[in-house]
């Protein structure tokens, strides 16, 4: 699914309003792509980060996460989920 490998999550975000509502059923739920310390700088060399942070910062924000840290495949915005 994605080159990264990484876990696939269905978490809510408030991007695309247009594509929430064309639909009928779960509105908001995107799919987000789970950050590990493996697959860190993927994210990075890919651009697929909304926020403006370098490798070693994700890997520090995903050391510090709670829970699991996710990526939305959309729009890029970086989110904790419970894991
Ligand atoms: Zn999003």
């Amino acid at each position: 699914m994605s080159q990264s490998g990484a876990r696939q999550w269905r978490v809510e975000c408030d991007c695309i309003p247009e594509v929430a509502e064309a639909r009928d059923t779960q509105h908001w739920e995107r799919m987000h792509s789970q950050v590990s310390k493996a697959n860190a700088g993927h994210f990075v060399s890919e651009n697929r980060l909304a926020a403006d942070l370098d490798e070693d910062e994700l890997r520090q924000r995903h050391e510090q996460a709670h829970g699991a840290l996710v990526v939305c495949n959309v729009c890029g915005k970086l989110k904790e989920v419970a894991g």
